[in-house]
């Protein structure tokens, strides 16, 4: 295959609906894949090492950091997570642009490592709606809730460094929107005019 496949990095606050967008997403785009993120963040109940994420010990991700494996990596809510390079080259180099949902630290070192990138801000409705989504999700503790809360009122200040910014009201709306910013800008960059 030789079109020219680029990132896609996915960022916004917590309860968003990165995740759930990414996978409606990929659902359906044979030509998009998922990019797994590294992290020392301890597997949530239902989640599988390799496929939600690589679980690794703060050791392993030492090492990983001390070889230069890591295209990008930060700390969020108090653990890290990072891009192995090797994923992200591998899915272009088979002509699959490579979906990434990764914080705002992440979105900007992508920005300066792959250029190429395409950056989509996903924004909540409201402080209320997300706050409700993060409960509803009980995926997480109290505490946890608090400090990803905290986060996201400076995360959402983040959101003109991106390319493009959707909200996240109704989920039928917001994926249709990414698709078509995802859709737009293939057509962009098939035709040769760049960004
Ligand atoms: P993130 O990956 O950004 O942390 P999730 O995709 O896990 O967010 O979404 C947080 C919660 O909100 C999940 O329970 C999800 O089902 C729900 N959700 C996502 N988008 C919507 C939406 N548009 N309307 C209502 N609930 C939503
Ligand atoms: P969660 O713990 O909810 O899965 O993810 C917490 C945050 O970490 C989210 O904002 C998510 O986008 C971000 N994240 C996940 N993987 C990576 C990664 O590889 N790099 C960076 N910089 N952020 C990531």
């Amino acid at each position: 295959m030789n079109r020219r496949a680029f990132p896609i990095v996915i960022s916004g606050p917590s309860g968003s609906g990165k995740t759930t967008i990414c996978q409606r997403i990929l659902a359906d785009d044979p030509l998009a894949a998922y990019s797994v993120s590294v992290t020392t963040r301890p597997p949530r109940p239902g989640e599988v090492d390799g496929d939600h994420y690589e679980f690794v010990t703060e050791g392993e991700f030492d090492a990983l950091v001390a070889d230069g494996a890591l295209a990008e990596w930060a700390v969020v809510h108090g653990y890290r997570y990072g891009t192995r390079r090797s994923v992200i080259d591998a899915h272009l180099a088979d002509g699959e642009d490579v979906l990434m949902d990764l914080d705002v630290q992440g979105g900007m070192s992508m920005r300066k490592a792959y250029p190429e990138s395409l950056l989509v801000f996903i924004q909540p409705p409201s402080h209320e709606v997300l706050e409700a989504r993060l409960r509803n999700r009980a995926t997480d503790s109290e505490e946890v809730i608090s400090t990803r809360l905290r986060n996201a009122i400076a995360e959402c200040e983040c959101s003109p460094d991106y390319d493009t910014c959707v909200v996240n009201d109704s989920l039928e709306h917001a994926v249709d929107e990414v698709r078509l910013v995802i859709a737009r800008e293939r057509i962009k960059r098939d035709m040769g005019s760049g960004k």
